[in-house]
């Protein structure tokens, strides 16, 4: 358990939760800190502020930004940033334009593939904010088309997969300007699920500093000790500070709490926050 989140969902993103709800959570789950970084949004940061003012607990303004680094999707957390910054509300707008011209680029593939009405029913999942990957997913789901969301992604919605879509999402470098200018920290959220060799791991991290970037994830969400130890001694090759949060999206399962992740090597350079 960890009193420090900062990694977080709530609906106004892929997340269960409504923002006042999470921050509760987090509250009863023993956090004292806690990140909002919904997928490409801060829509419920104001909300979350609100609730936390009330709990007693500590809210850092944040957004996850989905952005490309060779071809590869990759997610920058944005912590400390200014919600009402030009620059941020810029780069969301833009964000959400890539969403929805994303979304009807998925639909239309699923649509070949045989999967009738799927922008319609991740549109329901999302009820009317954002669509992502995740409410497709549910969709998938719910109509009986696949048997878990975790088979909807491997089959259909993935890495590699035809739901995804990436070519619409901003380079890298873009993004942590974005993230700069809005006053916030860059930080590579969960480096090891890319899915890169070890070499081209170290590529990414060598260009993301050299972009400025801040910190990396060394820890997300429940993880083995041996990864743990492996990204902080990346995040100090590298001189990166080092994160931790639970990418917490709901109560969906029962290892899914707020705060539920171990703590950062004694080594480590934790994010000033
Ligand atoms: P998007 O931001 O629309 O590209 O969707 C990415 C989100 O999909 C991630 O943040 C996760 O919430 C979710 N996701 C990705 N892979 C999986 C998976 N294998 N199982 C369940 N959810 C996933
Ligand atoms: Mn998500
Ligand atoms: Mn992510
Ligand atoms: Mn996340």
């Amino acid at each position: 358990m960890s009193h420090i989140d900062l990694h977080s969902h709530s609906c106004a993103s892929d997340g269960i939760l409504n923002p006042e709800d999470l921050v509760s959570s987090a509250k009863y789950h023993g956090v004292e800190v806690l990140a909002l970084t919904d997928h490409d949004t801060v829509s419920g940061v104001a909300a979350a502020q609100a609730r936390a003012r009330e709990e007693g607990i500590h809210l850092i303004p944040g957004i996850e930004f989905s952005a490309t680094w060779r071809g590869i999707s990759l997610h920058i957390l944005g912590l400390g940033i200014d919600p009402n910054a030009d620059t941020l509300l810029q780069a969301t707008a833009r964000q959400a334009q890539a969403r929805e011209t994303r979304a009807q680029l998925i639909a239309a593939r699923l649509t070949k593939h045989g999967f009738n009405d799927a922008l319609a029913g991740a549109e329901q999942h999302a009820q009317g904010r954002q669509v992502g990957r995740a409410h497709f997913a549910r969709f998938l789901l719910e109509s009986g088309q696949v048997t878990s969301l975790k088979q909807a992604f491997k089959h259909y919605l993935g890495a590699g997969k035809i739901g995804d879509v990436k070519h619409l999402w901003p380079e890298l470098s873009e993004v942590v300007e974005w993230i700069h200018g809005a006053g916030g920290a860059a930080v590579l959220a969960h480096p090891r699920r890319y899915k890169m060799t070890n070499t081209k791991l170290r590529a990414l991290l060598a260009d993301f500093a050299a972009a400025g970037g801040d910190g990396m994830e060394v820890i997300c969400g429940p993880q083995n000790t041996p990864v743990t130890e492996y990204l902080a001694d990346l995040s100090l090759d590298f001189e990166l500070y080092a994160s931790a949060g639970s990418d917490f999206h709901g109560p969906v399962s029962r290892w899914q709490k707020p705060g539920a992740f171990g703590t950062l090597p004694a080594r480590c350079r934790p994010l000033p926050m």
